[in-house]
């Protein structure tokens, strides 16, 4: 009996001591670049940035509140605003509004590298929260306002920017780099389509795409007190399933037992009581061997040991947050429920809209699957409600492509951590998997407790420092075209 309880203390001190020893000896894998010299950004950039946005290139959820005299605007100002960039680079447009231009480089041996960005934004929900016009306000306090000064014409303006500084200066890049500009990311992309089917179409193979998706963040994640650059190395899929419930109506004084609200009711109810399986993706794996060793003793010693841990790191995350809950699953979200027209009729149909957001692993197909058998109900009928769009490839992080834009960051940013991440939203940059495995999703403005709430809502605002150093970013990204 002794002898057990010997042999059991030593093998949980023995787990313990191991447990211990990983996580001291969990060590940084950051890698520092020195940082690269401060160039002047002329003060224009911040008046054509503040024009740009001054342009209300609205996407509507209805194509039938497209005013196109704004694009059209928009597309006067980019002639008028970078002149040499009109000049020298190659230049198509797609749908009118999508911009693609081509800056030819010395060396044709190389696959061409992709900048992209999107001009169109969301609408004005409320205006009257706001505290300044999302249009009009231009710069205040050194602060750039205006819907689409995060998402995206900083990265539009930024990149636009330092290419008409490096053309000005005689530099020509030696990889080929094409910038892409969609103008309903928003809605459709579907100018991001044409550009991609485009370029298909001439054979090209890119070797480094990056497109906007995630920032620098800071506050955001807990036991971290550095900024965090999070590079999206994949993105989660998007599918709306319909829920349809056709029964017998009548009046309302005679109800029968069961209706078709009812039945849809109790079906999303039994669709949220079952989520989809929680999982450690490739980019959490990464993030967590990236940024782990930079954080408060708990976080690291559960990354250390991850392997170990899995399930209780997987339910901290569900826990934590809905964005941490959203990093590790496919989530469920009905957006729309309509049944009904008085109050005194049953109503014969019923219908809902159930959002998903795929997570790398899943298909629109193994989604209808899971939602079918919660459901459980061959009254409910189901449908896509559109086309939708399955997860995207996930891009490798020992790639130079990867690298380049890490050292990119470290060259302008020398002080922040960086780590891959999984992007939760969706972006111009998913149709371009035919075209490359090496997309990153990365935009150099920063994202904290203060402003999260700006994008795609109230206030929307950078400030000029931040946007110049965005332009020092791409122009960084541009010099490193060789990807060593
Ligand atoms: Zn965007």
């Amino acid at each position: 009996m002794k002898k057990t309880l010997l042999i059991l203390f030593l093998l949980i001190f023995g787990f313990i001591a191991f447990i211990l020893f990983r996580t001291f000896t969990f060590s940084s894998d950051q890698v520092d670049y020195p940082a690269a010299k401060r160039v002047a950004v002329s003060d224009s950039a911040r008046y054509h940035f503040a024009e740009a946005v001054s342009i209300p290139t609205i996407s509507y959820a209805d194509p039938a509140d497209f005013d196109s005299t704004q694009f059209d605007a928009f597309n006067a100002f980019l002639k008028q605003t970078y002149p040499l960039v009109h000049e020298r680079l190659g230049h198509q447009n797609f749908e009118e509004y999508t911009h693609l231009y081509r800056w030819e480089g010395s060396d044709s041996s190389l696959d061409p590298m992709i900048l992209m960005s999107h001009h169109d934004v969301v609408p004005i929900a409320s205006i009257r929260k706001w505290s300044v016009h999302p249009f009009r306000e231009g710069i205040k306090n050194d602060t750039i306002y205006g819907r689409g000064t995060i998402d995206d014409k900083f990265g539009v303006i930024g990149i636009l920017e330092a290419v008409e500084q490096l053309l000005s200066e005689g530099y020509q890049p030696e990889r080929t780099i094409y910038l892409s500009f969609g103008h309903n990311e928003e809605v459709l992309g579907s100018g991001a389509i044409a550009v991609a089917g485009h370029l298909k179409s001439q054979d090209v193979r890119a070797a480094l795409v990056l497109d906007e998706g995630q920032a620098i963040t800071k506050d955001l994640i807990p036991g971290v007190g550095s900024e965090i650059a999070l590079i999206g190395i994949a993105e989660k899929g998007y599918i709306t399933i319909e829920l349809q419930v056709d029964m017998a109506g009548g009046h309302s004084s005679t109800p029968a037992a069961e209706s078709s609200i009812d039945v849809l009711a109790a079906a999303i109810g039994r669709l949220k009581a079952q989520p989809f399986e929680a999982k450690m993706t490739p980019a959490m794996r990464g993030f967590m061997r990236s940024i782990g060793p930079s954080m408060g003793f708990k976080s690291r010693l559960a990354f250390a040991n991850a392997d170990i841990l899995e399930g209780l790191i997987l339910s901290t995350y569900e826990s934590a947050s809905a964005a941490g809950n959203a990093s590790i699953r496919t989530t469920i979200a009905p957006t729309i429920f309509e049944a009904g027209i008085k109050d005194n009729v049953v109503p014969t149909t019923a219908r809902a809209s159930v959002n998903f957001r795929i997570i790398p692993g899943e298909t629109k197909e193994s989604v209808m699957e899971h939602v079918k058998t919660a459901i459980n109900d061959e009254r409910v009928q189901l449908y896509y409600a559109s086309a939708g769009s399955n997860p995207s490839p996930v891009s490798p992080i020992d790639s130079d492509a990867y690298r380049t834009v890490y050292r990119s960051i470290k060259e302008i940013y020398p002080d922040v951590l960086i780590g891959p991440s999984l992007v939760v939203g969706g972006t111009d940059s998913r149709h371009f998997t035919g075209i490359s495995d090496h997309i990153y999703r990365f935009a150099p403005f920063h994202i904290t407790p203060h402003n999260y709430t700006c994008f795609h809502g109230i206030d929307e605002r950078v400030g000029v420092a931040e946007f110049e150093d965005g332009i020092r970013f791409y122009r960084q990204m541009i010099l490193n075209n060789r990807l060593q």
